[in-house]
């Protein structure tokens, strides 16, 4: 594919012209959220100017517009990560996404959403399996549908080096495993994890897999069905599109058989005062009014991301971390969080700085134009492990330029000698 010039499509991200305490921005913060591209700005703003009306209901021509759109915005969605336009639900988010999972699979036992939902009913003793890398929103969730079934949760652990210790998982994953859920790219670690090893596993002893691919959706190629997983989630704010959407990606069997988990309009056939008919996937997961004008936008992202090449914004990417790694393990003082040899990453390095406070690194950073993440990134059992209670994180996207890289390797080399702790 042809090399991604991330200088020249500069020009198509507005925010990227501010200034920020009289600095060029360099903008390093898109593990946490991404800048948008005017396609995408554009997009919403087109939709609520020209066509806004509410979709799959009216019999009015705006009506059948929005819905036209709107389910256009579905297939080229669901087709960005392989799969067909009944296979991608809307959420608001990848939060909303594996909660939905996680009570969709607590009613398997109680509702009467889905005939043969019963294959997904935990019981007393029955596992789900995590890994200690997840970000809280694939942890917490989990952790509650333990308590509320009876269901014991097991975590795979990490090595020292960041990498997924699969001979630990391997004999964690067993006869009661039930529900094995884990990130594709941890928001600290940013090592791309096994996925075909841990899907395996799973599917020997028959689990349901669940993949967290928030942090790879918007840096690599993705095709979910050839992965393999049962279920998938991604932000869309973090792929360069708006707040407040993200898909939820199913096996279509697996989505036939989950019952719902909210309830309410927009997803029933027929409704009587004691009962209620629901609709096939992906209806039956979407109740209530949906985040239109965001998932068409979220298109729009897409279309944009299809447009440079995965594959180009994938080595784009891995040229940046690459000489992130390398300048950020020259500098004394630092250590690099998941720093396995030859591992394959996305371009995202979480770091403590030894004698600086994050916090202190990262005001130090911002007042040179310089936006990072500090803190626990969501992920305190990953950090607790790590002995560190938080982190700076410098994260990547398809704007970033080598020029980037180096303003803040540059400001980041005076922070030690800033805060007295080079000595
Ligand atoms: N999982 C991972 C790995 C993430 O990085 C994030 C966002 N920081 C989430 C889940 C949650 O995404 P959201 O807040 O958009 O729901």
């Amino acid at each position: 594919p042809a090399a991604l010039d991330a200088e020249a499509l500069r020009a198509d991200f507005p925010i990227l012209g501010e200034r920020v305490n009289g600095e060029r921005l360099v903008y390093l913060d898109s593990g946490a959220t991404s800048q948008k591209p005017q396609a995408v700005i554009d997009a919403e703003v087109a939709f609520l100017t020209r066509a806004n009306s509410a979709v799959h209901r009216g019999a009015h021509t705006l009506a059948a517009e929005a819905t036209e759109l709107f389910e256009d915005a579905r297939t080229t969605v669901a087709g960005f990560v392989g799969a067909r336009p009944e296979q991608l639900v809307w959420t608001s988010g990848a939060t909303a996404g594996i909660n939905l999972v996680a009570y969709a699979i607590g009613n398997a036992s109680v509702g009467r959403g889905a005939p043969a939902s019963a294959r997904f009913a935990l019981r007393p003793g029955d596992e789900i399996v995590v890994t200690e890398t997840e970000h809280h929103a694939n942890l917490i969730p989990w952790q509650e549908l333990a308590a509320r079934t009876g269901a014991v949760l097991r975590h795979i652990p990490v090595r020292d080096d960041g990498t997924l210790d699969l001979e630990a998982a391997t004999a964690l994953i067993g006869e009661r495993t039930r529900v094995v859920a884990f990130t594709h790219v941890s928001n600290v670690l940013g090592i791309v994890n096994p996925v075909s090893e841990l899907v395996a596993l799973a599917q020997a002893v028959g689990a349901v897999t669940v993949l967290d691919a928030c942090q790879s959706a918007p840096h690599l190629p993705l095709d979910l069905p050839a992965l393999g997983v049962d279920l998938a989630v991604f932000s869309g704010h973090k792929m360069l599109g708006p707040y407040g959407v993200g898909g939820l990606y199913g096996r279509a069997d697996v989505l036939e058989a989950l019952p719902p988990f909210l309830t309410g309009g927009s997803m029933i056939t027929t409704v009587t005062l004691d009962e209620a008919q629901y609709l096939a996937p992906p209806q039956r997961f979407e109740a209530g009014t949906q985040p239109v004008s965001q998932a068409i936008a979220l298109a729009a992202a897409v279309r944009y991301l299809d447009g440079l090449g995965m594959e180009a914004v994938h080595a784009h990417e891995k040229a940046l971390e690459a000489r992130l790694g390398e300048g950020l393990r020259a500098l004394p003082g630092i250590r690099l969080l998941g720093d396995a040899p030859g591992a394959d990453r996305v371009g995202l390095w979480a770091f403590d700085v030894d004698g600086v406070h994050a916090h202190d690194v990262g005001q130090f950073l911002d007042a040179r134009g310089v936006a990072v993440r500090v803190g626990h990134h969501c992920a305190q059992p990953l950090h607790r492990r790590f002995g560190l209670t938080a982190t700076v994180r410098a994260s990547t996207s398809v704007y970033n330029t080598a020029d980037d890289v180096d303003v803040f390797l540059d400001a980041l080399s005076g922070v030690r000698s800033f805060f007295g702790a080079s000595a």
